[in-house]
């Protein structure tokens, strides 16, 4: 039966794959760096070290005091301020840095109002509590708590609570025989995207919607809330975007192409991201009003959150709201400074977003304070002699928080050139939010990162980062980060987790559009304020980071691993990894059908995936066997062009079915969530659909990537055997 012969083929490929994985990208001894020729490693270790000494926690710290200093959301002067203060630290450490302009259509709350109009009247929309001991927690200037890329609306209607409201939670409500057909319905923060959840209500038809801050989750439930604590508070409000990026993000009005002044747009009544029922987002306090009016039945026990009545489903209350936005085509300033290095056709891009929702202490800006560390330590040592090898891009994006503008409309605009000469891509978002390190990233770069974060210092425990990382991860990790991501175990080859990538950052045009390479990563901990007033600098100064220590080797970990990329004689990628994790995605997916028809529609994938295998393997072994050699500039670009390059093959020139803009056939952010990453995303969206032609569509489509990526990595096996032997003549 092939279901049997599967399992064992998978078995063998395992082994086989794990054997292998210490001889492409692992290191030989405990003291090697991965891609580094024996002879260069000491002066690689030298340059790091002195790189390592430069981060400085009172320049971090003075620097997100000014970063924080007034609220600078995205499509307003100060944002522009921020990026123009951004552009010239980096001149002044040497870097060639501009700010790149696109427009985009962005919105702005003109009006926003909520009140309970039955059983009692009461006016609602209360706004953030300012904090006596914390001034910036009074600021004017903060903007009210909207869902931005709501559209302008008026309803009044019953509310019924949907839980998280999450296809499994309208399941839930539909078998208690409850709709919100007609309703506004009221869900919680937590488990996906809100902008799914936007998308989930219009689908059952809701009148409009209200996502609130539960304090299970992030707020009383959870321990101390500020200013005693880093928890919210109950007047906290999540400010967000809830703009439909699972189909596209970026400029709504100009999928696909950059938002230059002289791009063509849609019609906002033609464009698929923006949603269609009225949204807002609320705090705890709001949310109780509404919650203990309803009637309806007792939620089940996984229903209730942390108020202080039992919760019910409704129909009941009856609410009014009413949002007018002021809908522009606004300017969004990215800053793009450029480290040029000997070969200027090889970039390593490190990225940060730079707007905030108000003062974006955490997210993004302690990324931001951590990353211009890195810049100057990396401009220093240019001073001192140093020329990078290749070029070091470095990038603060503007309009993050309303759908991944900025980092999105750049690499639309730029994605011929960065296809052919970015290597990898990597992205920090929340920098740092307390001790704990975590990453995401495609699969061959995972051990990348646990190597560099063995040669850094973890300020709480005087071992290494990677120690502390092993040590928190040893157990599940409860989800403290408060954007609904979770933290991972240690997975089960005992090995610390470094997850894929989903969405929800900056990274994902670069990876889920254009097939570049990503990391993302930075230190988390309890943070409750996130996307709040109360995310400042007060609060990183008394619980996120108090002595900037966090942000310091958050610099030394991007600059470690930027030097590291750029100086590589073969850059450290880990195909074997990745190949044995894709085998194991598919063959989850086939040993889960239930229809023979469907098991041989994913057969050539199998087969392709085998294919693959075998490749990376000789792949693996031809590299290995160079390792040792002086190689000249040439060949060795050409090789690691072609190492970066096998991500591309795995993009579908046609998206992925359903979400086009997606072209990666192996990861996307899933469909139902929006920040974890579903893998054959295609495969599984025809199976959700139980469409068969489109199940063969989509098969085809990946059948086609893998062997393209199989195809490149045979190259590469070849450039390394004609490098091997120089003077033999090419090719067969
Ligand atoms: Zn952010």
């Amino acid at each position: 039966m092939k279901h049997t012969r599967r399992r064992i083929a998978r078995n063998i490929l395992c082994g086989a794959a794990i054997c292998l994985i210490t001889t492409l990208a692992g290191a030989q001894g405990q003291n090697d760096i991965s891609g580094f020729r024996p002879d260069r490693m000491a002066a690689e270790r030298l340059l790091e070290k002195q790189f390592r000494s430069i981060p400085d926690a009172a320049r971090a710290e003075s620097d997100l005091r000014h970063l924080t200093s007034e609220p600078h959301m995205a499509g307003t002067d100060a944002s522009r301020r921020v990026a123009e203060w951004l552009r010239d630290q980096y001149r002044s450490f040497g870097f060639d840095a501009e700010i790149v302009t696109y427009n985009a259509w962005m919105p702005q709350p003109r009006e926003v109002k909520l009140e309970l109009t039955k059983p009692t009247f009461r006016a609602l929309g209360s706004q953030e509590k300012p904090i006596a001991a914390d001034k910036d927690t009074s600021d004017k200037r903060a903007v009210v708590g909207f869902s931005a890329y709501s559209p302008s609306g008026e309803v009044t209607a019953p509310v019924v609570y949907v839980n998280y409201g999450t296809p499994d939670d309208y399941r839930q409500l539909e078998s208690m025989g409850v709709s919100v057909e007609g309703k506004i319905a009221i869900v919680r923060y937590g488990k996906g995207y809100r902008g799914v959840k936007a998308q989930l209500a219009e689908e059952h038809k809701a009148a409009g919607l209200l996502i609130y801050s539960d304090p299970q989750d992030d707020g009383a439930g959870m321990g101390d809330t500020d200013p005693q604590g880093p928890w919210r508070p109950t007047s906290g409000i999540q400010r967000g975007s809830i703009l439909y990026i699972q189909d596209y993000p970026g400029d709504p009005l100009t999928p696909s192409v950059a938002a230059t002044s002289v791009a063509k747009r849609l019609n906002p009544a033609e464009a698929q991201s923006l949603p269609h029922i009225p949204t807002m987002p609320i705090n705890a306090q709001d949310a109780a009003a509404i919650l203990a009016e309803l009637g309806g039945h007792t939620v089940q026990p996984s229903w209730q959150g942390g108020l202080s009545f039992a919760y019910r489903t409704g129909p009941g209350a009856e609410v009014h709201m009413k949002l007018q936005m002021d809908y522009q085509q606004r300017p969004l300033y990215d800053v793009i400074a450029k480290l040029r290095g000997a070969s200027d056709d090889e970039w390593i891009i490190l990225g940060n977003h730079h707007d905030a929702w108000v003062f974006g202490a955490a997210d993004p800006n302690s990324g931001t304070a951590s990353m211009l560390e890195t810049a100057r330590a990396l401009g220093q040592l240019v001073r001192q002699g140093w020329k990078p090898r290749r070029t070091i891009v470095m990038c603060h994006w503007d309009g993050e928080e309303f759908g991944l503008m900025g980092s999105t409309e750049w690499v639309e605009e730029n994605i011929a050139d960065l296809q052919s000469k970015a290597l990898v891509y990597i992205n920090t978002d929340v920098g740092v939010s307390g001790p704990d390190f975590a990453a995401s990233a495609t699969p061959s770069l995972r051990e990348a990162i646990r190597e560099a974060t063995r040669d850094i210092e973890d300020p709480n425990t005087g071992r290494s980062v990677y120690d502390a990382w092993a040590d928190h991860t040893g157990h599940a990790m409860r989800d403290t980060s408060g954007t609904g991501r979770t933290g991972d175990a240690m997975d089960a080859s005992g090995k610390t987790p470094v997850s894929t990538l989903g969405s929800g950052s900056d990274f994902s045009p670069f990876y889920d559009h254009a097939g570049i390479p990503s990391i993302d990563m930075g230190f988390q901990g309890p943070y409750g304020v996130y996307h709040s007033v109360y995310d400042d600098f007060y609060w990183m100064n008394n619980f996120g980071d108090p002595a900037f220590a966090y942000q310091v080797v958050l610099a030394r970990t991007l600059g470690t691993l930027a030097l590291r990329f750029d100086e590589a004689d073969i850059l450290p990628f880990d195909y074997p990894t990745y190949i044995t994790e894709i085998e194991h995605r598919i063959t989850d997916v086939f040993e889960a059908c239930t229809r023979q028809e469907d098991q041989d529609t994913l057969e050539p994938a199998l087969d392709a995936v085998a294919k693959l295998s075998g490749s990376a393997h000789r792949a693996s072994v031809a590299l290995a066997a160079i390792s040792n050699s002086v190689l000249d500039q040439s060949r060795l670009a050409q090789i690691n062009h072609s190492l970066a390059g096998v991500e591309q093959a795995f993009l579908a020139p046609d998206g992925i079915l359903g979400h086009p803009w997606y072209k990666h056939t192996l990861y996307a952010p899933a469909s139902d969530d929006g920040y974890h990453a579903e893998a054959v995303p295609g495969i599984r969206e025809a199976f959700d659909h139980n469409d068969s032609a489109a199940l063969r569509g989509e098969a085809s489509s990946l059948t086609a990537a893998l062997l393209r990526a199989s195809a490149r990595l045979d190259g590469l096996a070849e450039l390394a055997r004609e490098a091997a032997e120089p003077d033999a003549p090419s090719g067969h």
